[in-house]
């Protein structure tokens, strides 16, 4: 295990594993992720796994729109390879006016980011999953790219690509206490040893 490096990331779910993965494809390469247990054994594994460009502002549709073309890019990676059922479409529902005037809000919103979310009457939204039931639907917001994802395996490819990279990952190694210093750098306690750094990302869910 490094005893000093730039960044360690505390945490192997998908917030850890994503900014490991990130710091890396930014040329930050001297970085460590330490997780108390197994990679993606926190909430992560059993999340929904839902994926959706549908955001209440811009910096969030500018998120989950770089999240999808990240996951569909890992999916089709021949080298690690993870299930993404992509662009399956799925439909957010209204039962009220007020719902119905959000939606076209977000979806006249996301079209600003080129994003396509659209919005339909409860017959559509009928037409589309077969399962709905209309009554006392006024509609809903569609959007195409909605799809689902393995979180494990989406956490492990981020983590292999960051090795890689060159980041290194610490599995079953507890952090145990954080010390900041008076440079502001620190130090962090771990079951198997300390490592110092510039930066610590509490990624502990
Ligand atoms: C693809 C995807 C889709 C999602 N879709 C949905 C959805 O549709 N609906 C929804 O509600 N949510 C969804 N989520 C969110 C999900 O439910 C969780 O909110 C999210 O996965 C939490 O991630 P996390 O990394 O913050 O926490 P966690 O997964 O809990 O990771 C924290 C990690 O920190 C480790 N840790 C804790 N303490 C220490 C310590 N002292 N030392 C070392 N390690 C430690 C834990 O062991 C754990 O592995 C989705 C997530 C993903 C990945």
């Amino acid at each position: 295990m490094k005893s000093r490096t730039k960044v360690v990331v505390i945490g192997g779910g998908i917030a850890g594993c994503s900014t490991l993965y990130h710091l890396t494809q930014e040329g930050w390469t001297d970085v460590v992720l330490v997780e108390r247990d197994e990679l993606t054994s926190g909430t992560t594994w059993h999340s929904a796994a839902q994926v959706t460009n549908f955001g209440a502002n811009q910096t969030m549709v500018g998120l989950k729109t770089h999240s999808i073309n990240l996951y569909k890019r890992l999916s089709e990676d021949p080298e690690y390879p993870i299930n993404y059922h992509h662009a399956d479409g799925g439909i957010r529902l209204a039962n009220t006016e007020a719902q119905m005037q959000g939606y076209r809000h977000f979806s006249s919103m996301a079209r600003g980011m080129d994003v396509d979310l659209e919005v339909i009457d409860a017959e559509e939204c009928a037409r589309r999953h077969p399962l709905i039931s209309t009554e006392n639907l006024l509609g809903g917001l569609w959007d195409p790219l909605d799809g689902d994802i393995d979180p494990a395996q989406l956490c492990q490819a981020l983590a292999f690509h960051a090795r890689k990279a060159g980041a290194e990952v610490y599995r079953n190694t507890p952090v145990t206490a954080l010390t900041q210093h008076k440079d502001d750098t620190w130090t962090v306690h771990t079951k198997h040893g300390d490592i110092d750094c510039d930066i610590v990302v509490n990624a502990c869910g």
